[in-house]
């Protein structure tokens, strides 16, 4: 049998490459697709169509035209749900309950959300007095960025990436993106809505491979790429500043979290139980926003704990097509290593293991998948290296504290600082410590609630710049202002 075949897409154009990777299953390890590699003659075609194309049709269409495409994309998506919710699951394991509901239709939505907000933003404008009395005005002027290199991680790989790809192309830029290497099939079938839905060639492309001396490193550090867009690790994005640092291109970075949840005694139980057991869980706790530490009020500490594990026990690990299959795989083998390293190192480093720390007896072929337990940890020290690093895996560890002051300490002593979540009905001290968490992101009472209006970013080591609404304009549009004597 054939392999399915995953190319990149140029100047609207599926293009084949001689180097391949295999893209291996989540869930058994087969190979799945062979993926078409850029080599740096992809990359600067794909950059030269960019480049074109911001001259061509695309520069020409008014606001309203553009917008019009842009659902035309967000439709394309809906119609061919089907197909992308296949792809994602195929490339990532996860179950198709979550596909369904979070990343496809999210992935549709950041079209219509950030056309709506470029048909419906004003710009500044000021009058001004002149000595001769007749004075002047000035106004704001949005003009596109140009060409943006978009590089994409593999946790929600559509909407993540159309997160970018959307405001981008709302205010007249092109893209060039680099999904994951965990993760090509959706960038690449967006390639075919694209051009149903009559994006000019050269607006999308897509150009598939790895980091370092690959397609990633060859994009970010083109000259002719003139801002780069990043979601991943912060050490990626470390390397990525300094590559765009050359030509002095703005950046957007949202990187690494090690979030904090803190439970209050006063808070509703069951809300705080559910709210932590999807931040700690959904996705195989893949998720950015994720919660891995979690700091319960001392009267509250031991039940919470023993719910958290009672409920967690009764997530079904399964296969994505199971509609009762709560946990999938992680995304890959070597992510799946990551995460029993870190398993392991907890209970070196003295962890009392509440449920999991392993990996689950999984039948026939799916026990060359990427699976591990869901695992909560008790009675690690602050300074524990589980407690401080990112593990990006389904797993938390629970400590108890006595005073607000202290919990604040302790959520805010991390590198990190990219969400929180506040479980407690006390409004006054809600506020008092949603504010005073230095994250982008104080969830009180939920988790994951996101409106797309609000700007979404991290602080400290989690980020740099805010996106999401008129936040996005800020870096996909070039502010001009144009100043008008009378
Ligand atoms: P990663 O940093 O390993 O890879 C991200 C992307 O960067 C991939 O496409 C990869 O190929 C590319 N890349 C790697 N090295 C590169 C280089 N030298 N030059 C150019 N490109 C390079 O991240 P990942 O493992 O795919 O994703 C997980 C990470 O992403 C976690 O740290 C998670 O917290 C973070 N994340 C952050 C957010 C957010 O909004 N803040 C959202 C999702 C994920």
């Amino acid at each position: 049998m054939t392999q399915k075949q995953i190319l990149n897409f140029i100047d609207g154009q599926y293009v084949a490459t001689q180097k391949h990777f295999a893209k291996h299953s989540p869930l058994d390890h087969s190979v799945i697709a062979q993926v078409h590699e850029a080599g740096k003659a992809e990359v600067d075609r794909a950059v030269a169509a960019a480049r074109a194309a911001l001259d061509g049709p695309w520069a020409r269409m008014t606001v309203a035209e553009r917008v019009e495409r842009l659902y035309a994309v967000a439709d394309g998506i809906n119609r061919r749900f089907d197909e992308f919710l296949a792809a994602e699951c195929a490339d990532t394991g996860k179950p198709r309950s979550i596909a369904s509901h979070i990343d496809i239709p999210r992935g549709a939505a950041n079209f219509k959300i950030f056309a709506d907000v470029i048909k419906n933003v004003p710009t500044e404008f000021f009058e001004m007095q002149t000595p001769d009395g007749r004075g002047a005005i000035n106004y704001g002027y949005r003009g596109p960025v140009g060409v943006v290199g978009v590089i994409c991680p593999w946790n929600l790989p559509l909407l993540l990436m159309t997160w970018k790809v959307g405001p981008a192309l709302a205010c007249g830029n092109t893209v060039v993106v680099k999904p994951s290497e965990e993760t090509p099939q959706t960038a690449a079938l967006l390639g075919e809505v694209m051009n149903e839905a009559g994006i000019p060639p050269g607006v999308y492309n897509v150009v598939h491979g790895f980091g370092p001396d690959s397609a990633g490193e060859f994009l970010t550090t083109h000259p002719h790429v003139d801002a780069i867009t990043f979601t991943g690790e912060t050490r990626t994005g470390e390397v990525i500043m300094k590559a765009a640092a050359k030509g002095a291109r703005p950046v957007s970075m949202e990187m690494g979290g090690k979030n904090a949840a803190i439970v209050f005694a006063d808070s509703d139980f069951d809300a705080a139980i559910e709210g932590t057991l999807r931040s700690a869980f959904v996705n195989s706790g893949q998720v950015c926003l994720g919660t891995e530490r979690v700091y319960v009020e001392r009267p509250l500490f031991e039940r919470f704990v023993a719910e958290l594990k009672r409920q967690i026990e009764g997530w079904k690990i399964g296969l994505p097509e199971d509609p009762d299959t709560k946990l999938g795989p992680l995304v890959s083998r070597e992510h799946q290593q990551k995460v029993l390293s870190y398993y392991q190192l907890a209970a070196e480093e003295g962890a009392t293991v509440v449920t999991g720390g392993g990996k689950p007896a999984m039948a026939g072929a799916l026990a060359d998948g990427a699976w591990v337990q869901p695992t909560i940890w008790t009675g690690l020290p602050e300074t524990a290296r589980v407690i401080k690093e990112e593990i990006f895996g389904p797993c938390c560890h629970i400590a108890p504290f006595d005073t607000e002051e202290e919990a604040l300490r302790l959520a805010n002593d991390n590198e990190y600082g990219l969400a929180a979540a506040i479980w407690t009905r006390d409004v006054a001290r809600a506020h008092r410590v949603a504010q005073r968490m230095k994250v982008g992101i104080s969830w009180v009472n939920s988790w994951f609630l996101r409106d797309l209006r609000t700007p979404f970013g991290g602080a400290k080591h989690s980020g740099i710049g805010r996106e999401g609404g008129v936040h996005s304009l800020e870096f996909y549009t070039e502010l001009k202002n144009v100043c008008i004597k009378l």
